[in-house]
């Protein structure tokens, strides 16, 4: 998928501040944070979302990859949330499975907020 952003963020066409990655994943800083911390974890390859019959090995790949991050950020201790935006009702924005990885302060106890 030559057009989508985080493609280019995996393959290096588009500048990402990287964090952590391996043969399967890569994070990077979200470009508009939320949270002190605030990461975006994504499989190399594309999928369109949770949606895109994603094989278990890649949301197992995406999964193992969250303790990690958390390590290398800085959170690991203090907590940190997950969360998979899924369609328009959910808001996702971008057309590439991802992950996000938020911590670095207190977040409030609800994890819905309807609009
Ligand atoms: P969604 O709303 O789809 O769950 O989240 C998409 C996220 O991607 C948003 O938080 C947005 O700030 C982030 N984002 C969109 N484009 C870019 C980009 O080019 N670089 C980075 N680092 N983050 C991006
Ligand atoms: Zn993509």
């Amino acid at each position: 998928m030559t057009e989508c952003v985080f493609c280019m963020i995996a393959n290096g066409t588009i500048p990402a501040t990287i964090v952590w990655e391996d043969e399967h994943v890569v994070a990077f800083r979200d470009l508009h944070p939320q949270a002190p911390v605030h990461v975006l974890i994504i499989p190399r390859r594309h999928y369109s979302g949770m949606e895109d019959e994603v094989p278990a090995e890649a949301h197992a790949a995406l999964c193992a990859a969250a303790p990690a991050v958390a390590r290398a950020t800085g959170v690991a201790e203090s907590g940190y949330r997950l969360i998979v935006n899924t369609g328009p009702d959910a808001g996702q924005t971008v057309a590439h499975l991802h992950v996000h990885l938020l911590g670095g302060a207190p977040m409030s106890e609800g994890m819905v907020t309807l609009a």
